[in-house]
């Protein structure tokens, strides 16, 4: 048994009792009695602003009367129209930057509606009952789905709510993208980013395949020939380098959230006794808290601006210093060496950041890289902006037939929410420019 003292990257720092404890549910769900005193603070605001701050543009008001007036089904029901994820997007919506910051009791008192906690109760309890839509006709149409993320999954149920037929394509071993590989274990607890893909395909018209890779096993030109049209929800399967002398000694970040994520015995995911994390946004906040979950004594994220410049939210910022990770920032690496990671102080002025030429050292057994993503495989032909796919409001790519949406595609925030609107959105006009209708 190491302890959380012991040096180097080792496993089996804590016992499985204090694992089980540390990844349990982050935020736990309302009873029906919270549920009905959380929803009885809603105003029921007329143009509420709640709903223009929600990227699925959910009838937040709606779903909330509906809790007070005891149909929760219904509720459900309001929720899933417009975002067919809603269930986990009631685990990891950023509300705080969101439909809560927009809430006016936040306005008000400081203290929102909890918006995410009654979407939660809501669709918790619907999802236990039979799936509540059904197919339109069978229309023929054959539609090529890359990627079973939230994007491709949101697209896929839209289209097959109208009677298509869909072939997801996936390269990993499960369906779910970064909601099974990505999204922290404590925020979706007991396997439900699987539970909610189940519960999506129980519409039918769905098939998945996975371990399928566009551009290794399949190209894009067979897809367009085999299907009436393709959308493209690859996400970002890539990661930004350092640039910096040694790292290839540090590791993805969203690699190691992965493996997690994936393991059954969390005692044995190796950590670090000392972890930096090198990066400022949730990907960093994710892997250095559930660095410190494992039990490794000391993580410092270090981020090269401002902590008003991260794009983790104050809420998670603060939700990492109190599992107690250390933010140091305007420090950018130099050097990744075996026991430390060499840092440069930084300034940030008109011409951008610049070296103030003061070095210190920060010691590290662990080093993750959480610089953000990349787009890989991108087939050829599509026009990239910003090293993403360029798509028009609808989710059109340059290229007639092919639709994108999601992380892949430029614009938009890259968040799971964004995601479902994108393929939802993009769904619907696959649906028209292929009926005609
Ligand atoms: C560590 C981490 C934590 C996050 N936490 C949050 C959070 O708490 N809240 C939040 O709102 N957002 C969060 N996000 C962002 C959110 O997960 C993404 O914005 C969202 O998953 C994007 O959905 P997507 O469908 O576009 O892509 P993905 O979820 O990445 O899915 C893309 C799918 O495409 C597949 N794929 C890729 N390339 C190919 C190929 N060539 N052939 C076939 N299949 C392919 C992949 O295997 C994957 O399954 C987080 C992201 C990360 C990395
Ligand atoms: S802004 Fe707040 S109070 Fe108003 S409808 Fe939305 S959740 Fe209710």
């Amino acid at each position: 048994m190491t302890t959380p003292f012991t040096p180097g990257i080792q496993a089996g720092r804590l016992d499985a009792a204090t694992l089980a404890a540390r990844f349990s549910d982050h935020t736990p769900p309302l009873d029906r009695h919270e549920a009905f005193v959380a929803a009885d603070r809603c105003y029921f605001c007329h143009d509420a602003p709640c709903i223009t701050a929600c990227p699925t543009a959910i009838d937040i008001p709606l779903f909330i009367r509906q809790i007070a007036t005891g149909t929760p089904d219904a509720a459900a029901r309001t929720i899933w129209d417009q975002n067919i994820l809603g269930g986990m997007c009631a685990r990891v919506c950023p509300t705080e930057t969101l439909c809560e910051q927009a809430c006016v009791r936040e306005l008000a008192e400081g203290k929102p509606v909890e918006i995410g906690l009654l979407q939660r109760f809501a669709t918790d309890g619907a999802m236990a009952r039979p799936h509540p839509y059904a197919r339109a006709a069978a229309t023929g149409k054959r539609i090529a789905v890359v990627g079973a993320g939230p994007a491709g999954l949101a697209c896929a149920h839209r289209l097959a709510m109208h009677g298509h037929e869909v072939t997801v394509f996936d390269a990993r071993p499960k369906p779910g993208g970064l909601n099974e590989y990505g999204i922290a274990t404590y925020k979706t607890t007991d396997d439900f980013a699987q539970a909610e893909v189940d519960w999506l395909l129980a519409i039918g018209g769905i098939t998945i395949h996975t371990g399928i890779v566009l551009g290794r096993d399949v190209t894009l030109a067979a897809l367009q020939a085999e299907h009436d049209a393709v959308f493209l929800g690859m996400g970002l399967a890539g990661v930004n380098a350092l640039r910096a002398p040694g790292e290839d000694t540090a590791m993805a970040a969203v690699d190691f959230i992965a493996h997690l994520r994936q393991a059954d015995d969390k005692g044995a995911v190796p950590v670090g006794r000392d972890v930096v994390v090198i990066g400022g946004g949730m990907t960093a906040v994710d892997a250095a808290v559930q660095a410190r979950l494992l039990g490794a004594q000391n993580v410092t994220i270090v981020y090269r601006r401002g902590q008003d410049r991260m794009s983790a939210s104050g809420y998670e910022q603060e939700h990492a210093t109190s599992a107690g990770v250390r933010i140091v920032t305007h420090a950018a690496p130099v050097a990744v060496g075996a026991d430390a990671v060499t840092f440069e102080y930084m300034t940030e002025g008109a011409n951008g950041l610049a070296g103030t030429g003061e070095r210190f050292e920060v010691k590290a057994d662990q080093v993750f890289k959480a610089i953000g993503q990349t787009l890989t495989g991108v087939p050829q032909g599509l026009t990239l902006e910003g090293g993403k796919i360029v798509v028009d409001g609808a989710g059109r790519t340059s290229v007639v037939g092919i639709w994108a949406g999601g992380d892949c595609a430029a614009g938009g925030e890259d968040l799971t929410v964004t995601a479902v609107a994108q393929g939802r959105d993009a769904a619907e006009d696959m649906h028209r420019a292929i009926t005609g209708r």
